[in-house]
């Protein structure tokens, strides 16, 4: 299915993880894809040519998220370059643990400084050239922890909980203009960002999970693509749970 042939997506934090699987699940279905990433250049180049291999045009850029400026500066240059934005997809994001009483408030700032502003600056800055389209699409990662809460995660539930609520808001502001803004909420799944942790805690979150297993981060690009495709073009303002059954 070549649902995206000659659409232009971008994926922040595109280059690892459950942004990597997103931007290959776009490339297969023919879309051109810019990732972008914060400072692993090593993933990033591996990403493109896994995209490229796929057959897809395929850019990395790399700055930081919760660089307002430098997320204006990302868009005005996708624009120039491509002529177009018909999706952006806000997946960076950094998930700093700790107990309250410990946690500093650098640790504080930066989680939602990336993961909340940083798709706020994005959605700011797309927003005018897809007003002037008269259509896209946005989907922002949220996470099951900004559903249910997590103990040792008050930053990171804060930041994906407040992502749900700017979801919403975007959503009916830009609904006029045939944008549609949604987010799917990925419960526990496979990448680097879970990696860390250990075995026996692992195998206990799996058996909590009605399914019985952690996800992999191709089913969540599965739901990102399917939110951003012509198949959801009646869906806005929606949170996709992508969970395996662990929060319902
Ligand atoms: P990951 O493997 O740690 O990858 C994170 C990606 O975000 C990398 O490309 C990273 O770039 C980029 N990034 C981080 N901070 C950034 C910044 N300040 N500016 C620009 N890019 C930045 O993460 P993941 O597990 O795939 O998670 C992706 C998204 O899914 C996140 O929003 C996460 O909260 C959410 N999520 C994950 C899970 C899970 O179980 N894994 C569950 C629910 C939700 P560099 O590599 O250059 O640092």
């Amino acid at each position: 299915m070549k649902d995206f042939n000659n659409k232009v997506v971008l994926v922040t934090g595109g280059s690892r993880g459950i942004g990597r699987a997103i931007a290959l699940e776009f490339a297969s279905r023919g879309a051109d894809v810019v990732i972008t990433y914060a400072g692993n250049e090593a993933a990033a180049v591996e990403t493109i040519k896994l995209l490229t291999d796929a057959g897809a045009k395929a850019q990395a850029k790399r700055f930081d998220v919760s660089d307002s400026a430098a997320c204006s500066a990302f868009i005005d240059e996708a624009m120039r370059e491509h002529g177009r934005i018909d999706v952006l997809v806000n997946n960076a994001g950094v998930a700093i643990d700790g107990l309250l009483m410990r946690f500093k408030d650098d640790d504080w700032d930066k989680t939602l400084d990336t993961n909340l502003k940083g798709a706020f600056s994005l959605m700011r800055a797309v927003s005018r050239p897809m007003m002037k389209a008269k259509g896209g699409a946005i989907v922002n990662v949220s996470s099951i922890v900004g559903e249910m809460g997590n103990g040792g995660q008050a930053a990171y539930a804060a930041s994906k909980a407040g992502l749900i609520g700017l979801t919403k808001a975007v959503a009916k502001e830009l609904s006029s203009r045939n944008i549609r803004v949604n987010a799917v909420t990925p419960g526990f799944i496979t990448t680097d960002m879970t990696a860390a942790l250990n075995d026996e805690l692992k195998t206990k979150m799996a058996d909590a999970i009605p399914l019985g297993r952690i996800g992999n981060p191709e089913e969540v690009a599965k739901a990102v693509a399917f939110l951003a495709s012509d198949a959801a073009s009646y869906i806005t303002g929606e949170v996709l749970k992508v969970n395996g059954g662990m929060y319902m």
